[in-house]
């Protein structure tokens, strides 16, 4: 960019910015097959547009969820043939009175059998089919989406690399389904009011970009809803987002089902317009060149993926020829015999490979990257919100509210733990009375950890009882547990690291909103307002902090430093409106001044009627908060009561301090 261009740009808003390109792109788009009259172009764009839809569907499933899906291609197969079979002479039962109604709905006609009677010829209409199709490959999803659920990585890689083997396999042999290696036969063209596309590509053309267009929108505002979060979330860390209420079942297959209806939109797509189908159209090789497309343009970046699929398919149909015309005259001028004959266009699997390294080595983000990175609130906009916040004086209401009223929030009665022959927990009881804070303290490895993990459903309990508020925890999954009212933090800071604070936050509320797929998509005026009262709550918890958060709202969680983690942790706990709070060790890393910050920003929650359940190595930490204490040393409870009490124990201090038991004393003294 010029330096005279760049004043008047920058005056123009970004969101301005934005529409008009997004003009000039649509008008390009709808202008090009007028201006460019060239079939074959119009052709090849048309399919580079195909990739786009299939590319978009993907990134629903690796770039969004995170999850390596190296079959794409099977859906692209499932939805072409499920065209392919409603609407060519492939199949062609007998005639009987069964397919009357049928017939009268225009999906089936009667034509001339090969035995002398009647038989059935379908024709279902190409716009019925999109839908249906991406049904079908979205059922196909899931099923091959559930054996999946508990793999990650490479162990989810290799499964989804088996179906999108299985299909074609399927296709090829069950030929007298599918016309096996031969094709297809017969599919017949879209009609629109009459009027077929026949083989001219225009009309295809618009097709595709109609979809491309459609799926962007639709991938768009998934991924900025509360739907996309929750994907995001599983895909940055998935024992994180199972505690902070997202159900990770329900929204793995989610991802699949929606990934695998925009393939199966598209194989009716490329089906209609290639009027067969083999099975070779859908082997690994396609699968790779989606994924390739996919970290080209920019993993989970919705126009990055378009880019890179149109990048790559019209390289592969425009460019590569020309090339190859270019090196083969070059080769022929300097008397290089090799180049003179060099055929760029068969190398299109090296070419990509090559692709692919470059990227890797110089730009792993992609060409537009999915991380948007928000500036940071200017000065005055900070001072406007820190101004506004001054903890004393929110009203956070739906946080806490619960008064000590000597009832018990949380029993856990006799709970059992076990790693194989390593005994974690072993019957552990513990009171949390309402409002209250209730400290656990232990020497390293005492299974304090363990416990908030059996408490939250991370680990399961081998023998006990755990109830909250008379409702029994005990083995629900994480997600139902947090929906309860039980948030936590961990030890090891666990945050979804390539996402915003404010994300971050707004994660936390996952359990507390309600929007759905079609909401989602659709953003009626009940989801903007539930977005905005997310956004609104979460600006109120950032206010907990002062001016620690609310001028990073913007910022990656990973550029923080560890003290405004470790707050970004505690806040998106808060952001759940939870009834109990599970702190693990949250000044671990702090200075002591941020250390007295946060112990006086516990208390004031606690004040506010939220009970804690803490656990904390500093003892002067627990004394300042904790009404009472419980002591672990091997998985057993040793000692409990008042931090005063606790701190004359012998066996506390032998246990926790691991030392003269006199000299202990002095140092706790003091420390106190
Ligand atoms: P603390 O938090 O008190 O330091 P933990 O609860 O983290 O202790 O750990 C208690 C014991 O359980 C340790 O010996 C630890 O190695 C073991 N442990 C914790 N989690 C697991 C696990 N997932 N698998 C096997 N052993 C574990
Ligand atoms: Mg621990």
């Amino acid at each position: 960019m010029t330096s005279w261009t760049q004043p008047w740009l920058a005056r123009i808003p970004e969101a301005r910015r934005k529409q008009i390109g997004l003009t000039l792109l649509i008008i390009a788009a709808l202008l090009f097959p007028i201006l460019h009259d060239n079939d074959a172009d119009i052709d090849s764009m048309a399919n580079a547009a195909a990739y786009a839809t299939l590319a978009l569907g993907l990134n629903i499933v690796v770039g969004f969820a995170g999850l390596l899906d190296l079959g794409y291609a099977a859906f692209f197969a499932i939805g072409a043939y499920t065209y392919g079979l409603l609407t060519s002479f492939q199949l062609e039962p007998p005639w009987s009175p069964f397919w009357e109604p049928f017939r009268q709905v225009g999906l089936v006609s009667q034509i001339a059998g090969d035995s002398g009677g009647m038989a059935v010829h379908f024709t279902l209409s190409f716009w019925i089919a999109l839908p249906l199709a991406a049904a079908v490959a979205a059922f196909w999803g899931m099923v091959f989406g559930a054996p999946t659920l508990r793999l990650r990585g490479d162990y989810l890689a290799i499964v989804t690399l088996g179906f999108g083997e299985i299909v074609p396999i399927v296709v090829r042999n069950w030929s007298d389904l599918t016309g096996g290696a031969a094709g297809l036969n017969g599919v017949a063209a879209p009609k629109l009011f009459g009027w077929s596309f026949g083989v001219d590509a225009t009309p295809y053309y618009y097709v595709a970009i109609a979809m491309v267009a459609l799926l962007i929108f639709v991938s768009l505002r998934l991924r900025d809803s509360r739907i996309g979060r929750a994907w995001m979330a599983i895909r940055e860390d998935e024992i994180a987002a199972a505690a902070m209420g997202v159900d990770r079942t329900r929204f793995k297959l989610m991802a699949f089902a929606i990934g695998a209806a925009f393939g199966g939109m598209t194989g009716v797509f490329y089906v209609a317009k290639l009027q067969t189908a083999t099975p070779e159209m859908f082997g690994f090789p396609v699968s790779v060149m989606i994924l390739v497309m996919i970290v080209f343009g920019g993993i989970g970046s919705v126009w990055g993926v378009v880019l890179g699929a149109f990048i790559l398919q019209l390289l592969q149909s425009w460019w590569l020829k020309d090339l190859t015309t270019w090196l083969n005259a070059a080769g022929r001028l300097v008397h290089s015999d090799w180049l003179a004959h060099v055929d760029l266009v068969p190398s299109i699997e090296l070419i990509f490979g090559l692709i692919l390294v470059g990227m890797m080595l110089f730009r792993r983000e992609g060409l537009i990257p999915a991380t948007r990175p928000q500036a940071a609130l200017s000065f005055d906009q900070q001072h406007a919100e820190v101004r506004r916040g001054g903890f004393k004086d929110l009203e956070l209401e739906g946080l806490g509210g619960e008064r000590r009223s000597g009832e018990t929030a949380m029993a856990i009665r006799d709970v059992t733990v076990r790693f194989g022959g390593l005994v974690a927990l072993n019957k552990v009881s513990l009171d949390v009375p309402v409002g209250s804070v209730i400290a656990v303290i232990g020497p390293n490895g005492s299974g304090k950890s363990t416990l908030f993990n059996v408490i939250t459903g991370l680990v399961p309990a081998e023998s006990g009882a755990i109830t909250f508020h008379g409702d029994e925890l005990t083995n629900l999954p994480p997600h139902e547990i947090l929906k309860k009212g039980v948030a936590r933090t961990f030890q090891n800071l666990r945050l979804f690291g390539n996402l915003t604070v404010l994300e971050n936050v707004l994660i936390g509320q996952h359990a507390r909103l309600n929007t759905g797929i079609a909401a989602a998509i659709l953003r009626p005026r009940s989801t903007r307002d539930e977005e905005a009262e997310a956004q609104r709550w979460a600006m109120q918890i950032f206010g907990i902090f002062g001016n620690r958060l609310v001028p990073r709202i913007g910022q990656m969680v990973t550029g923080l430093s560890y003290a405004n983690r470790r707050r970004t942790e505690i806040a998106r706990a808060l952001a759940s409106r939870p009834r109990i709070l599970l702190l693990d060790e949250p000044t671990a890393g702090m200075n002591p001044a941020e250390t007295l910050e946060l112990a006086e920003q516990v208390k004031s929650l606690n004040q506010l009627g939220l009970t804690v359940l803490l656990i904390e190595h500093k003892l002067d930490v627990v004394t300042t908060l904790a009404d009472r204490v419980y002591v672990l040393d091997h998985g057993e409870i040793i000692a409990q009561g008042t931090p005063a009490e606790v701190r004359q124990d012998e066996e506390v201090l032998r246990a926790y301090l691991g030392r003269n038991a006199q000299a202990a004393a002095a140092g706790v003294a003091v420390n106190a």
